[in-house]
């Protein structure tokens, strides 16, 4: 299933894309539906629908599956927002997680890292989440160097710790697509740390859909790219990964509780701005377009404020 967040009349409504490319509006759906996982799913909210877990998405796919007409939405009636656009906690972020990303950022700024012994983790905070089609906003008085990171993000489904690799898989609900974008000035300013330079307001841009578990194919294997007015500036495979998905969430939750609704994005490829030479930066008016396979696009433009 390729879940949704909608924007119908001012409010957000969680839907479910059908094959005829309508929407199907979740809470008109479920309005008859009974139990727990009924009232989850007419909260017309993803977070709560994931959060009431498998019975609420047994539930959602059934509804998809009827595809009730009077509950479709036509494409040109709404506009589409992050699939989890307020989400509960900060989105998990992995720093430095392939290896032609290390080098060329070693290299721009005379370094020497190279790949860490265990995964880099940071996070942005929720007031940094937009949807497709939304302005990525540059103040120009905080930083002038703003740059792009596409990168694949799962979503956690079921709650655990000390999750084992062998498991991880059990608790991912699906994938996403998420643009890390960062202040490279202030990343620098701030004593090389993540947090700053990258939490500023709209610089995680998520979308369009979360494609689910069961539809992504092998995540460990997707192509994944990313244009800047239309010319290629990354492109790679998400097999290219240092610490791979179940490294990722055996490390993270070793001894810290993951809930579902979680996010956690997993890296980014080579052909960042800032390591080209020269560095070349986000300018208003640029529009970026993520692309993984079997996910979508996930496009946005650039707006000074
Ligand atoms: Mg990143």
């Amino acid at each position: 299933m390729r879940l949704v967040t909608l924007l119908i009349d001012g409010a957000p409504r969680a839907g479910v894309v059908l094959a005829n490319g309508n929407v199907l509006d979740l809470a008109e759906a479920a309005r008859e539906a009974p139990g727990a996982a009924g009232e989850a799913v007419r909260t017309a909210s993803l977070q709560s629908i994931i959060e009431a877990g498998p019975k609420a998405l047994d539930l959602v796919r059934t509804l998809a599956d009827r595809s009730d007409r009077s509950a479709q939405r036509r494409p040109e009636d709404h506009v589409t927002m992050a699939p989890l656009p307020s989400p509960a906690k900060n989105v998990f972020c992995v720093g430095r997680n392939y290896a032609e990303h290390i080098a060329e950022g070693d290299r721009a700024q005379n370094q020497k890292v190279g790949v860490t012994e265990h995964p880099v983790f940071f996070t942005k905070p929720r007031t940094a989440v937009i949807g497709p089609g939304a302005a990525i906003p540059i103040f120009p008085h905080v930083s002038t160097s703003i740059d792009y990171e596409v990168e694949l993000a799962l979503v956690i489904g079921r709650r655990g710790r000390d999750i084992a690799r062998e498991d991880a898989f059990d608790h991912i609900l699906g994938y996403t697509i998420i643009n890390d974008v960062s202040a490279r000035d202030i990343q620098r300013r701030h004593g090389g740390q993540y947090f700053k330079g990258k939490g500023l307001d709209g610089s995680c841009p998520m979308g369009p859909c979360i494609v689910t578990a069961d539809e992504i194919g092998d995540p460990g294997n997707l192509a994944i790219s990313l244009t800047v007015n239309g010319e290629t500036r990354q492109s790679s495979t998400t097999a290219r990964m240092i610490f791979d998905i179940p490294t990722l969430i055996a490390s993270l939750s070793a001894g810290m509780t993951l809930e579902p609704g979680d996010i956690l994005a997993t890296g980014t490829p080579s052909g960042v701005g800032y390591a080209m030479d020269p560095p070349r930066f986000l300018t208003d008016g640029d529009v970026v377009v993520c692309t993984i396979e079997n996910i979508g696009s996930l496009e946005n433009y650039c707006r000074v404020q």
